[in-house]
C-alpha cells in the first residue's frame, strides 16, 4: 500500500486526484491522511468526493469510508473499465478536475468510453473546459491518445448546472515527446462569454485584453449565451502556436470588476508570452503525469509552481520516474525520466 500524507507541498486536492489516477493505472492501492491540509476547509470537499467516486466506479475500487470533510481514505483498484458513464457533482464544483482524473486513466481501458460529467465548467482555480479542449487535450494527442471533449452546457461558478463531455480512446502506449518552444504563433483569440449578464461585461473585458495584447476587434469575440445557461461569465485568451496551443482564463465574481477579471488573464497570457515557454503554469503542472506514464519527455514552461512541484512528487510515489526543473533565465524545463536500475 502505497502512503500518502496529503499535507506536503501544495497540500491541496491535486495530490488526492493525481494519486487516483496513477492508482487506477498501476493497478497500486493507496492510503492518504491530511486530505488538504493546507486548505482552510480541510478534507474532502464535494468535488474531491466526486472524484473519487467517480474513479472508484470505473475500476470498481474499494474505498474505505469517505464523506464530505474526511481527511484519510484508502483506494484499493481493480481493473480500468471503459464504456458510458455519467457523474454529477451536484454543486459548482468543478467538472473538468473530475475530468482531469479519469482522462488519464481510460487510455488504459479495455473498450472506448464516453463520460459527462456536469457541474461547473468555468470555475476560478480550474482548468475552463475550452483548456482540457484545446491546449491540454493537444499535447495529449501529439504523444498518441485520441480524446474529444465537448462542452455540453456551460457551468459558470458560482451557479454551476454545466456538462462536460469526454470521448475517450484506449491507447496503450503513450509515445514521449519533447516540447520545447510554442513555434510560430498560429490563431490568436480572445472570447468573453456572458450568460444572463450584460453583453457589455464581455465587452469591457475584451476591450481590456484587446489593449493589453494591442490586438484589433477582428481577434476579440462576445458571446452571449442563452438563458438556459448562466448566470455567470468567464475571458479566455487563446494562444495556437505551431507546437502549442495555450488557454489563459478569468471567471467572473459578483464582487469583481469585468477588467479585473479579464486583467488576471491578460496578465498570465503576457507572462507566458514574454517568457517563449511552450507552455504555461498549469499546463506545466498537468503535462508531468501523462509524461510519465509515456516513460520520458521533457518540456519548458514559464513557471514552476509549488503545485508542480508536489504533482512531480506524488507522481514518483506511483511509477519509477524522476522528475526535475532546471532553471533557465527566461522559463524552467522539466524533465521526466525512468529510473534505470542501479
Ligand atoms: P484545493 O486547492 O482547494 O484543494 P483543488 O482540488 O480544486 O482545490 P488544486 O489542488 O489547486 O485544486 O488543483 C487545481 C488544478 O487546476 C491544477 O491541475 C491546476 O493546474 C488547474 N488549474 C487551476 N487554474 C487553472 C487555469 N486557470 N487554467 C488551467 N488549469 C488550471
Amino acid at each position: 500500500m502505497i502512503e500518502l500524507d496529503g499535507s506536503t507541498g501544495e497540500g491541496g486536492g491535486q495530490i488526492l486526484r493525481s494519486s487516483l489516477t496513477l492508482s487506477m493505472i498501476t493497478g497500486r492501492p493507496f492510503r492518504i491522511i491530511n486530505i488538504r491540509a493546507n486548505r482552510p476547509k480541510r478534507g474532502l470537499m464535494r468535488q474531491h468526493l466526486a472524484a473519487l467516486r467517480a474513479a472508484a466506479t470505473v475500476c470498481a475500487a474499494q474505498v474505505s469510508d469517505a464523506e464530505v470533510g474526511s481527511t484519510t481514505l484508502e483506494f484499493t483498484p481493480h481493473c480500468v473499465k471503459g464504456g458510458v458513464y455519467e457523474f454529477s457533482i451536484g454543486t459548482a464544483g468543478s467538472s473538468t478536475l473530475v475530468l482531469q482524473t479519469l482522462i488519464p486513466a481510460l487510455l488504459y481501458a479495455d473498450v472506448p468510453s464516453v463520460v459527462t460529467v456536469s457541474g461547473g465548467t468555468h470555475n476560478p482555480k480550474a482548468p475552463p473546459a475550452q483548456f482540457l479542449q484545446r491546449a491540454y487535450r493537444r499535447v495529449i494527442e501529439q504523444m498518441g491518445a485520441n480524446v474529444d471533449i465537448e462542452i455540453e452546457r456551460f457551468g459558470f461558478y458560482p451557479a454551476g448546472g454545466g456538462e462536460v463531455c469526454a470521448a475517450v480512446w484506449p491507447c496503450t502506449r503513450l509515445r514521449q515527446i519533447e516540447l520545447m518552444e510554442p513555434g510560430a504563433m498560429c490563431k490568436a483569440y480572445s472570447e468573453a462569454f456572458v450568460a444572463r449578464l450584460p453583453l457589455s461585461v464581455a465587452q469591457r473585458e475584451l476591450a481590456c485584453i484587446g489593449e493589453g495584447l494591442g490586438w484589433p476587434a477582428s481577434q476579440l469575440h462576445a458571446h452571449a449565451l442563452e438563458h438556459t445557461q448562466g448566470p455567470g461569465n468567464a475571458v479566455l485568451i487563446t494562444l495556437e502556436g505551431e507546437n502549442a496551443t495555450e488557454v489563459f482564463s478569468g471567471v467572473g465574481e459578483k464582487s469583481a470588476r469585468a477588467e479585473a477579471i479579464a486583467g488576471n488573464a491578460l496578465l498570465e497570457a503576457q507572462r507566458y508570452l514574454a517568457s517563449g515557454a511552450a507552455v504555461g503554469e498549469h499546463l506545466g503542472d498537468q503535462l508531468m503525469l501523462p509524461m510519465a506514464l509515456a516513460g520520458g519527455g521533457r518540456y519548458t514552461l514559464d513557471h514552476v509552481s509549488q503545485h508542480a512541484i508536489t504533482n512531480a512528487e506524488v507522481i514518483a510515489h506511483f511509477l519509477p520516474v524522476s522528475i526535475t526543473f532546471e532553471q533557465g533565465e527566461k522559463f524552467s524545463t522539466c524533465t521526466v525520466r525512468t529510473n534505470t536500475a542501479q
